[in-house]
């Protein structure tokens, strides 16, 4: 017998909760005494703020879905100033929902080190509604103070405060869906927990699965022992090295840095393999986008002193040989138990290097594999921007980093629009 549910969450990261809070009992209003963006006056005093059509203003925005954007914007004006987003408790519109998460709260923050700081000002990793209490964190220095950062550690904590605010016997973390079917227009969740396993029957399945796994080049040797694919993976393994044991990294961006910055703090030997293109483009470079901010927030020394040191690295490796070599152009094809990393270049006989670990940072995917065949594509891209609904499957949505953004203040506004969604069908098919 399946458990029935109205609405099915999958993830316990910001946009799992989130969208958790909005079903339960929380909306969202304008609050046109303190709107200070003339774009926005035509909304009137606690309107809903929903919208289908942008003001210009948002075209250089660097959210990825135009919802997204749209929230975000009402949660801050001018960098960091809050601005007109009004919360207000929407009991009479409450949903029936269940999450699922094979983690607990926070999502991927537990699997990154605790000692990783956050790329945005510790501010902007809120879920509206939960202020981020300055003294219950660790804060790190930057130029100003509404730019300090903080770590995996507070934010964990964070998101635990915020889990408590949620009604229990509708959390399960520690639940892994290892299988969804489209059963129109149900949807049917396999669930495991320990060894258990049970069924969830939803008419609205939420996917809020972020991006946790991470990309492989599938060359021979990337699943031996020495070989990591997490920033929280290598730093153990290399806590674990003698001094001067030799680290080769692949990748070039966020994740890259902050191996090499760890690799430097436990004195070990980085190798790199860098593409030329990435050192003269730089922050124009496109093809990977965490290479292009790591050279980009690699200009500001004091708000991101490591990526700072990484970058100059990178771009004067002659001045840093003692402890940094980097492999310019080349490719590694290949990894063997003898711990031999194999690199090539155009037109030149293949390199053997000896090395003590290798650490992966190629990116990350969502996983799909739960997910029936005829869904599962090369990215999840096949949904509405506006809505986050798929676009061929009535009722599935996806919330958060899953669609491909990469700040969370870029894509709380997800877990409205869906949450809104899903409030206004109830409402209509109860009234009918
Ligand atoms: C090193 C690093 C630094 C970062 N710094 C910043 C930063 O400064 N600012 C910022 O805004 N963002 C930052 N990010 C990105 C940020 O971590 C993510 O954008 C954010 O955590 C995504 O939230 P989410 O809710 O979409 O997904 P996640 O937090 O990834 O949560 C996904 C959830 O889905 C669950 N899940 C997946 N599949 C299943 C399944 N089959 N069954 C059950 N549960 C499942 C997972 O367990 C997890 O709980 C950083 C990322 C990295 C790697």
């Amino acid at each position: 017998m399946a458990t029935d549910t109205t609405a099915a969450i999958i993830g316990s990261g910001a946009s799992g909760l989130f969208t958790a809070q909005l079903l339960n009992h929380l909306t969202f209003v304008h609050n046109l005494k303190q709107c200070l963006q003339p774009d926005f006056h035509h909304m009137l005093h606690l309107d809903t703020i929903l919208n289908e059509h942008l003001p210009p203003i948002f075209d250089k925005r660097p959210g990825k879905t135009s919802t997204g954007q749209w929230f975000d914007s009402f949660l801050y004006h001018h960098a960091h100033k809050k601005t007109c987003l009004l919360p207000k408790k929407d009991h009479c519109r409450h949903i029936d929902w269940l999450l699922f998460s094979n983690q607990a709260a926070g999502g991927s923050w537990h699997t990154y080190d605790i000692n990783q700081r956050t790329i945005s000002p510790y501010h902007w990793m809120e879920i509206p509604g939960l202020p981020i209490k300055k003294n219950a964190i660790r804060r790190y220095t930057a130029l100003t103070d509404d730019r300090e950062k903080t770590d995996a550690l507070s934010l964990r904590q964070y998101f635990t405060q915020y889990q408590a605010q949620l009604p229990p016997h509708r959390l399960h973390f520690n639940h892994e869906v290892i299988e969804i079917k489209h059963n129109p227009p149900y949807w049917m969740l396999t669930v495991k927990h320990h060894n258990k396993i049970s069924m969830i029957r939803a008419t609205y399945l939420i996917l809020a699965i972020g991006q946790t796994e991470p990309t492989w080049l599938n060359i021979p040797g990337e699943d031996l022992s020495f070989v990591s694919h997490t920033n929280a993976q290598a730093i153990q393994s290399m806590k674990k090295l003698k001094p001067n044991s030799h680290i080769l990294v692949i990748g070039t961006g966020l994740s890259a840095a902050d191996t090499i910055s760890a690799a430097q703090h436990y004195k070990h030997h980085i190798s790199q393999i860098v593409s030329h293109q990435l050192l003269t483009q730089q922050s124009q470079y496109t093809r990977s986008s965490s290479s292009h901010r790591l050279m980009y927030i690699g200009n500001l020394p004091i708000e991101y002193p490591h990526q700072y040191h990484v970058k100059t690295m990178m771009l004067y490796p002659e001045k840093f040989k003692n402890h940094y070599t980097q492999y310019l152009d080349y490719q590694l094809v290949a990894l063997d138990k003898q711990k031999i990393a194999y690199l090539i270049k155009e037109n030149q006989a293949i390199k053997p290097i000896k090395v003590d670990h290798v650490a992966f940072h190629l990116g990350y995917q969502s996983q799909r594999s739960i997910l029936p065949k005829s869904i599962m594509t090369d990215n999840l891209n096949t949904f509405d921007h506006q809505t986050l609904e798929s676009t061929d499957y009535p009722n599935l949505f996806l919330a958060g980093s899953c669609t491909g953004g990469w700040f969370q203040r870029f894509f709380l506004g997800h877990a409205f629009y869906i949450a809104e969604t899903i409030k206004k069908r109830e409402y209509m098919k109860n009234k009918a």
